[in-house]
C-alpha cells in the first residue's frame, strides 16, 4: 500500500504514515500536501507522497535495536573491511570481545567471513585492516526506516527531505 512521508511543521521528516492516514489529515486541515504522485485518490484529490503538519510536534527519540539485521542495514550489506557485499556476511566486534569490546553500535560492524578471520582477535590497526566507516548508532529509526524505502527503490521523492543519507 502507498506510504506517505509525514513531515513535521520545521520540515523534518516526522514519520511514514499510510495514505488513508495522510488523507484524513488533509481533509481535516491538519497538514499541508507536499508532493503528490499524480493519482487520484478521489476527484480532485492527489493520492499524497509527502505531507507537512500545520503545527510542530515534539517525539522523543526511540531506541533502535542493536540486531544483526539492523546491523547489516546500517553497513549497506557490505563488509567494512574489503566491500564485499555477498551472503556470507558475519558480524564482526572491531575491538574483539576477549579484549573487553562489548555489543554496541559503535563496537559491532558487517565483515565478510575471509575478513572476519583474517582479522582474528586483533584490533583493526593490529590487523592493518582499516574501516571504511567509523561505525555509530544510526541517528533516528525514522531516518533508518526512511533509507529502507530508499533502497528498495520506492519513494525516491522523499529522498530531498532526508539530508545525510
Ligand atoms: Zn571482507
Amino acid at each position: 500500500m502507498a506510504k506517505v512521508l509525514v513531515l513535521n511543521a520545521s520540515y523534518e521528516p516526522l514519520n511514514i504514515t499510510s495514505w488513508r492516514r495522510a488523507a484524513v489529515l488533509l481533509i481535516k486541515g491538519k497538514a499541508e500536501q507536499v508532493e503528490h504522485n499524480g493519482k487520484l485518490i478521489y476527484s480532485d484529490f492527489n493520492l499524497p507522497t509527502v505531507i507537512r503538519l500545520r503545527h510542530f510536534v515534539r517525539v522523543p527519540y526511540k531506541e533502535i535495536p542493536l540486531t544483526r539485521r539492523n546491523i547489516l542495514h546500517r553497513d549497506s550489506h557490505a563488509c567494512q573491511y574489503c566491500g564485499y557485499t555477498g551472503e556470507d556476511l558475519t558480524l564482526d566486534h572491531v575491538i574483539p570481545r576477549s579484549r573487553g569490546g562489548g555489543d554496541t553500535w559503535e563496537n559491532m560492524v558487517t565483515a565478510c567471513v575471509r575478513c572476519n578471520v583474517k582479522k582474528g582477535s586483533r584490533t583493526p590497526q593490529e590487523a592493518h585492516m582499516l574501516l571504511f566507516h567509523q561505525p555509530r548508532k544510526p541517528y533516528s529509526s525514522l531516518y533508518f526506516e526512511v533509507s529502507k524505502h530508499l533502497k528498495s527503490g520506492l519513494h525516491q521523492e522523499w529522498q530531498k527531505y532526508i539530508i545525510g543519507l
